[in-house]
């Protein structure tokens, strides 16, 4: 079994990811779908829900991004 991952849109082209590398460990990245831009953090959070508020907060600072209910979707596993 591969590693898990999860994803939440924001708007219609940027992404936030978490990748469950281990159960108490779990690393973010953003990323511009439009663009190709990623952007990693070298930071390891042990709990999932610190790292999805993390993972949002880093994709709104990163591309200055404003959630709201109608743009942003909702975490969801990615199995593709
Ligand atoms: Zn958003």
């Amino acid at each position: 079994m591969g590693m898990v991952t999860w994803r939440r849109h924001h708007g219609h082209d940027l992404v936030a990811t978490v990748v469950v590398r281990q159960p108490t460990a779990h690393t973010i990245a953003v990323w511009n779908e439009s663009t190709g831009a990623v952007h990693q953090l070298p930071t390891v959070f042990q709990r999932l829900q610190s790292a999805k508020a993390a993972a949002d907060a880093y994709l709104r600072s990163t591309f200055d991004h404003m959630c709201t209910l109608e743009s942003c979707g909702d975490w969801m596993i990615w199995t593709g």
